[in-house]
């Protein structure tokens, strides 16, 4: 579920729908989190399904860590990709505002996060888009702009903090005691390819894995570019 006070805006013919802002949101809001009414779908539907639901499918959905298809049910999946987004999902599965949101502004999220390439161009033609890249220096990024709008996460007020999983409301009161102990979104990231890339990823943060097993399922699902 988003934020409930998010409301959907047609844009152009080219990006399609938006959300916007109706009021302001302060750094450190919760903008996502998983709620149990996400749609999820076997992935092996989009062989199976014909136009125009493969389309549609393919378009709202992302893939989760057990190789699911997640839709997001409520107006989530009409948030658009920036490069310089506005928000960004976390290693604590929700998706959190990294910079304070004025009423009327668009939000964003950065859906490199979650695929293996930038095909989202249209939404950040105010800007120009970096070379795409989920390098190790690109995770540290993104990291540094979620750690410190983490550490708004107790100030500010999180509508939608009774759909967060306790354990991930103890990992992130544990990072605020101790950074040490952070999550990063690195733990996120998509696989290269579903079987090998999982050990890869185990191997990368074996620690945080153990500590805090997340899953994909649990992510924003609107990581692609909307076209309305
Ligand atoms: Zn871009």
């Amino acid at each position: 579920m988003i934020l409930p006070s998010l409301r959907i805006k047609w844009i152009s013919d080219d990006i399609g729908y938006g959300l916007f802002a109706t009021e302001f949101i302060p750094k450190g809001t919760v903008t996502y989190a998983f709620d149990p009414l996400e749609i999820v779908l076997p992935r092996k539907i989009l062989e199976q399904e014909k136009e125009p639901m493969r389309s549609m499918i393919d378009k709202y959905s992302y893939e989760d860590n057990s190789g699911n298809l997640i839709i997001c049910w409520d107006l989530g999946k009409f948030m658009n990709h920036c490069c310089y987004s506005n928000t960004l999902t976390t290693g604590y599965v929700f998706g959190i505002a990294i910079n304070d949101i004025q009423p009327g502004e668009e939000v964003t999220d950065d859906y490199r996060i979650f695929t293996r390439q930038h095909g989202f161009q249209p939404s950040c033609e105010k800007f120009v888009c970096p070379v795409f890249s989920q390098s190790q220096e690109q995770v540290e990024e993104w990291d540094g702009r979620i750690k410190d709008a983490l550490k708004h996460f107790a100030e500010v007020p999180q509508p939608l903090k009774p759909l967060i999983p306790a354990k991930m409301l103890k990992a992130v009161e544990a990072y605020l005691r101790d950074p040490a102990k952070y999550v990063s979104v690195g733990t996120q990231l998509p696989k290269a390819n579903p079987s090998a890339s999982n050990k890869k990823r185990v191997s990368a943060e074996p620690s945080k894995r153990k500590k805090v097993s997340i899953k994909r399922s649990t992510l924003r699902s609107t990581r692609k570019k909307r076209k309305a």
